[in-house]
């Protein structure tokens, strides 16, 4: 699960890190007994109940649940990848990483990122020398003052201008000795479709970086300086980058949208830096997509349960704003959230119209930062949006009507939370002025039903953990001397519960490796066990030895207690008067039940 770090650097950044350091740069944290507590940084809250333990290295909030070590914190506070969160604390703490050796299919690929991260850097470079030039980069200089961007907004993100001309950066990389075959990949540049040479991807153009989270550039988006087409001009797909999962602006305004958790998403590059050039610094920009599952993920680690505005132009209200916002909102609810541990858990979807000719930069230009508030403030929610969109195509006629409801019934039916659905179809009723059950009636007829749409399954409502095996689980992790029992008895092939399963064999198997549970929580790759087991490891239970075995053997008679097929069996065998069937199955029973006995004395007397 480090991917490229060996599990041997891994260990040594944990070992070296201490997470009460790194939790204290962004928590103020006191004492309470053997732990420390603070306020949480995932969610607001008043009275702390985000725990820090110095001896176990991990942290857990009890209020929203967010937990695990000190990877998992940089993971969720920084919106790292993990193996990014292994090589900050390892810089951190001067831990060196040896560089992969190539030749594998996983460090080639690596390999190729490195190289095409290097490639971007010195492009990024190249484009911003060319804006700062005193001729040559006037023409864009003016075009952004025209725009009204201040220096500091075109230094914040980064700008740069491609000079017109066919092989200008072509020529510099090459300068540089980059190969073209790596610039090509990079979607910096392109080979000629006749005679030999490559061209430059972005000429006369104004130059804007994509960042990922971080800050790395991964890719470029371009505007002409006139009205020359294409207007928009971005980086193709490459290794570095994937549209559906970036957002224009993230790095700059993750900690905006940390603190104020909320994010408006605006469609262009100049509408985001129209937002920051007037002080709303928590915005992002959708680069040429609808919204997408994973970019909503992305957001959701910065505004937790917090609000998404969507801004969309004056003259896109209507038609064409409800044909983006719909598949928006399908995908919100259709959908599992990756990383979430809550499924579409209150991310407040709302939809901010402006007025009839206003784009996000006329609009603040003319009526300033607090009206665009004002309107944020009353922006729709994504449901009456779209009833209302519904009702402005078809008219508020009869027909009008019906129309709007069949209108609405793909994106209720997409709805998976039953109470979330009823609480639609109400409002829909409402606005439309027909009867609820009208509408009920009309999202369950046949021929209207869509398939099930993926993960739909896991979505059964909240899981509630069987207490016994969590208990059993908060035990093997805070009393690990009761390990040798658990694994001799084979305690854990009897849960059912796969998500207690997977931390409970965690730690038996670390346990059988090492002797101890120490540093169980990285080989849990999945953040979301990572959080449960460190929620668990955090309980103050007090264990004893025999308390700890009647749990054990509690479970045991739980897990042993014949199930209703073996009583169902036997009442079949009576009834078709089958007496051996009967009396093998009774026996079987008696069997079974002595047995059980045996081993809980057994396990009780020791
Ligand atoms: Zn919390």
């Amino acid at each position: 699960m480090a991917g490229l770090i060996p599990e041997s650097i891994v260990e040594d950044v944990r070992r070296a890190a201490d997470i009460v350091e790194i939790v204290s740069e962004v928590v103020a944290l006191k004492p309470a007994g053997r732990n420390l507590v603070g306020l949480c940084p995932f969610h607001n809250e008043k009275t702390p109940s985000f725990t820090v333990s110095p001896e176990k290295q991990i942290f857990h909030c009890f209020g929203c649940g967010q937990g695990g070590n000190v990877f998992a914190f940089l993971m969720q506070h920084q919106g790292l990848s993990f193996p990014e969160a292994v090589r900050a604390l390892a810089e951190r703490y001067h831990i060196a990483i040896p560089e992969t050796a190539g030749g594998s299919a996983q460090g080639g690929r690596a390999d190729l990122r490195s190289r095409l991260q290097a490639v971007n850097n010195l492009a990024l470079e190249f484009y911003r020398r060319c804006l700062a030039h005193p001729k040559q980069g006037q023409p864009a200089r003016d075009y952004l003052v025209r725009r009204g961007l201040s220096d500091a907004v075109i230094e914040a993100f980064q700008l740069g201008y491609a000079p017109p001309g066919w092989d200008q950066l072509a020529r510099f990389l090459k300068g540089r000795q980059v190969p073209e075959d790596l610039a090509e990949k990079a979607g910096l540049i392109a080979a000629r479709r006749s005679g030999s040479g490559f061209y430059d991807r972005f000429r006369g153009r104004v130059i804007f970086p994509i960042l990922d989270v971080n800050g790395q550039v991964v890719g470029f988006g371009g505007r002409v300086l006139d009205d020359g087409l294409p207007k928009y001009l971005n980086s193709p797909e490459t290794p570095l980058y994937n549209k559906r999962r970036c957002l224009y602006g993230l790095h700059q305004a993750r900690d905006h949208c940390r603190a104020s958790r909320a994010v408006y998403i605006v469609e262009g590059y100049l509408d985001l830096l129209a937002l920051h050039q007037h002080g709303i610094a928590n915005a992002v920009a959708t680069l040429g997509t609808a919204l997408t599952a994973e970019q909503v993920a992305l957001l959701k680690r910065f505004i937790g349960s917090g609000d998404i505005v969507l801004v969309f132009d004056g003259d896109a209200a209507g038609q064409k704003a409800a044909e983006r916002t719909r598949p928006i909102f399908e995908q919100l609810h259709s959908r599992f959230q990756p990383g979430s541990f809550r499924r579409e858990s209150g991310v407040n979807t709302r939809v901010l119209e402006l007025p009839e000719g206003h784009d996000p930069d006329t609009f603040l230009r003319a009526r300033g930062a607090e009206a665009f508030a004002a309107l944020a403030a009353g922006a729709k929610g994504m449901v009456a949006f779209l009833i209302d969109a519904a009702l402005r195509q078809h008219g508020d006629t009869i027909e009008g009507r019906a129309m709007a409801v069949g209108e609405m019934v793909g994106p209720l039916q997409a709805v998976s939370d039953p109470v979330t659905r009823s609480l639609y179809i109400k409002l829909l009723a409402e606005k439309v002025g027909v009867d609820e059950a009208v509408i009920a009636r009309r999202l369950a007829r046949p021929g209207h039903r869509r398939p099930a749409a993926v993960g739909e399954t896991r979505e059964k409502a909240p899981v509630r953990l069987p207490a016994l095996e969590r208990q059993l689980t908060a035990m093997m992790l805070q009393y690990p001397e009761i390990l040798a029992d658990i694994d001799k008895r084979n305690v854990t092939s009897y849960f059912k519960n796969f998500q207690l399963k997977a931390v409970a064999e965690a730690v038996l198997a670390r346990y059988r490796e090492t002797g101890a549970t120490d540093g169980v929580i990285e080989r849990l790759g999945d953040p979301q066990l990572q959080r449960l087991a460190a929620g668990l490891a955090l309980g103050e239970e007090q264990w004893t030895l025999s308390g700890c075995r009647q749990l054990i053997a509690q479970f045991e008679r739980a897990r042993g207690r014949p199930s209703r097929e073996v009583f169902e069996a036997i009442a079949q065998a009576e009834q078709a008067a089958d007496e051996t069937r009967w009396q093998r199955l009774l026996l079987e029973r008696q069997q079974a039940a002595r047995q059980r006995e045996l081993a809980r004395r057994k396990l009780l007397n020791r």
